[in-house]
């Protein structure tokens, strides 16, 4: 059995002739309950409006909960029934294709209607999809290009709920969560983690557009979903420019896009707790340094044997060290050569352009190719040939602009020193961390005198990136 760690609940309301469709707050209360039992944690609620009781088809938040089932976010999915998630056999044929391109089995119903992971839970499936097909209204053509032509247009989408940072006609902007929104995508580009984010935000006064608290996901989307820029996205594709006006530059919207790409390929890490991990030397053998606690002292080491190949005869006690190279990190902030070390680096930042362009140009093609395949012009299995090459590419360049776009992880912080280090002890280690990564290449800790109880600071030599 899987290990379920992000369901999503899915609801809609229809406003089928019928009348019979429970309400929404039922059907997520209901999928709640569910949930709990089966010990599945809730990533995220996708709820609908009657905009598409019909055709089951343009449903942004059913869309946007397809496409996170595509990128891995989402792993199980939970409904009320059947006829909430789908009306029509095709639609439950390309959901069904969905789950299993991205290896998801668990689905389950309130109305208990059918198990996904079988055949015969399939068959089943297919029968109700049929027969509620028939059931459905003749309105499809006409509200499917009434939704088109609005996603042409550029406007915003008809759900009820307003998205943080707008008011409720989606277009005006409010300042002030236009102002969180940026502050969370320069933070994020500097190293921050979106779960460090959410503890701020729910420490904060700023409630989200709908629920009560934060969630990462939120706060993922909020800074980088087309949406920030001033596209407009229809059927989870980019169908052009939208009327309201970008909250982030494209330029930042791609650095946070490289940076969720290289997360989501270097997996899970374990929580830090060591702010100078990878970041020292051995002053005996050159080879990287370890994390390595003995007792309650934290330590870094230099470790023998064949998954390290360090020599082994080097300590450092961690608090001295991470103290002194702090000092020197802060101190450095505020020097003139840092201003002028920067200077350089804006040579660099030509080759990130030209990096971010080629990347911009595959997500185009990527977008293009989906419309594609949308249209039936391509089938299915081509589209995904396609994709993955052009996904390949543009995960090798993502990667090479994420190695060559530290100086955004200063943002902010130039010329600071002594006012963070006011505050140094109160930030989180994510952003502590960031911090020095961006200005210390690494430090070399040279072999200190048996027996002693201090720190030598002649030990440490700091090797500055900028
Ligand atoms: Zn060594």
């Amino acid at each position: 059995m899987r290990t379920i760690k992000a369901a999503a609940i899915y609801a809609r309301i229809s406003s089928d002739a019928e009348g019979t469709g429970k309400g929404v707050e039922r059907q997520i209360e209901d999928c709640r309950r569910l949930a709990a039992e089966l010990g599945w944690p809730i990533a995220e609620e996708y709820v609908d409006n009657d905009i598409s009781a019909y055709t089951g088809k343009h449903r942004p938040n059913y869309q946007r909960m397809l496409t996170d089932i595509t990128e891995a976010t989402i792993d199980a999915v939970l409904v009320y029934n059947l006829d909430r998630l789908t009306r029509r056999p095709v639609e439950f044929e390309e959901f069904n294709a969905i789950l299993s391109a991205a290896g998801v089995t668990d689905v389950r119903f309130v109305t208990g209607d059918m198990d996904f992971g079988t055949q015969d839970g399939l068959l089943i499936g297919r029968i109700q999809a049929a027969v509620a097909s028939n059931a459905s209204g003749k309105t499809s053509e006409r509200i499917k290009r009434k939704l088109d032509q609005v996603a042409a247009e550029g406007r915003p989408h008809g759900g009820a709920q307003r998205p943080f940072g707008f008011d409720a006609d989606k277009i005006t902007h409010r300042p002030a969560e236009v102002a969180i929104i940026r502050q969370l995508a320069d933070r994020f580009v500097a190293g921050e983690s979106l779960r460090s984010l959410a503890v701020w935000l729910n420490n904060g006064n700023m409630p989200p557009s709908t629920g009560d608290q934060w969630r990462t996901n939120v706060i993922r989307r909020l800074i980088s979903s087309p949406r920030s820029v001033g596209l407009r996205e229809h059927r989870g594709e980019i169908v052009g420019p939208a009327v309201w006006d970008p909250i982030l530059t494209t330029e930042q919207r791609d650095r946070v896009l490289a940076i969720l790409e290289d997360k989501k390929n270097s997996g899970r890490r374990a929580p830090r707790r060591y702010l100078l991990s990878g970041l020292l030397r051995c002053g005996r053998c050159e080879e990287r340094l370890y994390s390595a606690p003995r007792k309650t002292t934290r330590r870094y080491v230099c470790m023998a044997g064949p998954d390290h190949g360090g020599c082994g005869r080097l300590t450092v006690v961690a608090g001295p060290v991470e103290e002194f190279i702090a000092d020197a990190v802060l101190y450095r902030l505020d020097t003139p050569e840092l201003a002028e070390a920067l200077a350089g680096r804006a040579r660099q930042d030509e080759d990130t352009a030209r990096l971010m362009e080629r990347v911009s140009a595959d997500r185009e093609q990527l977008a293009e190719l989906a419309a594609h395949y949308a249209e039936r012009r391509i089938p299915m299995n081509e589209w995904l040939t396609a994709r993955t090459i052009i996904e390949d590419r543009m995960k090798a360049n993502e990667r090479r602009l994420r190695q060559a776009t530290n100086t955004s992880q200063l943002t902010g912080v130039i010329g600071q020193g002594g006012a963070l280090r006011t505050q140094w002890t109160n930030l989180n280690l994510d952003r502590q961390s960031a911090i020095v990564k961006a200005i210390l290449d690494h430090a070399v800790i040279l072999p200190g005198t048996p027996g002693a109880t201090t720190l030598d600071h002649d030990r440490v030599k700091p090797v500055w990136r900028l």
